[in-house]
């Protein structure tokens, strides 16, 4: 059974066993989420995506996959790397954007880990709007067969935390 936790606050500052990225495609740093990960976790997470990228992942990590490294100086064992789509107006298609979360939780299976953070995916620079992310984010999770026993969504605003609280009423 999964428990579905709600936090507003900073992702890199959670203890959990993994802690989930939006990440860009590149898995070389960006903004938001990820300059917030690579900056508070130190420069491991970037030296094994740097090998990932020389290695399996020779052109990035594809929209909707994940790949986990190090979590570096976070309190986590994990950093699970996923690439959310970009929206693209009205009657964008949601299945990659659950794929992310399905993935993200694939790869946590694998890990044994058991308490699994994740930020709002594609809602920053990405632009899918809040409430839509929020509905795709707690079906998907709700959906999954998993071994995970908390998925911790980390929201950084109250704007953020209302709309997925609506979805776990
Ligand atoms: P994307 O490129 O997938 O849209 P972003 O990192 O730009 O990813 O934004 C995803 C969401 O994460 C946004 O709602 C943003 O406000 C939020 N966010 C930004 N920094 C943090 C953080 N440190 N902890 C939790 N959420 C964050």
């Amino acid at each position: 059974m999964t428990t579905i936790t709600l936090v507003q606050g900073d992702i890199t500052r959670q203890s959990v066993d993994a802690i989930v990225n939006a990440a860009n495609s590149s898995l070389l740093g960006g903004g938001g989420v990820d300059g917030a990960i690579h900056r508070r976790g130190g420069p491991a997470i970037l030296a094994e995506c740097r090998k990932l990228r020389a290695s399996h992942y020779g052109k990035g990590l594809a929209t909707g996959r994940a790949v986990a490294t190090t979590a570096g100086e976070l309190d986590a064992r994990w950093v699970i790397h996923t690439v959310g789509p970009v929206w693209q107006g009205p009657g964008s298609d949601p299945s990659l954007l659950a794929s992310c979360y399905r993935e993200s939780l694939r790869v946590a299976d694998k890990l044994s880990a058991r308490t699994v953070a994740f930020p709002a995916i594609s809602t920053g620079v990405f632009r899918w709007p809040m409430e839509d992310a929020a509905r795709v984010a707690v079906e998907t999770v709700g959906d999954m067969e998993t071994a995970v026993e908390e998925v911790r969504f980390v929201l950084f605003d109250e704007r953020a935390y209302e709309a997925f609280a609506e979805q776990v009423r």
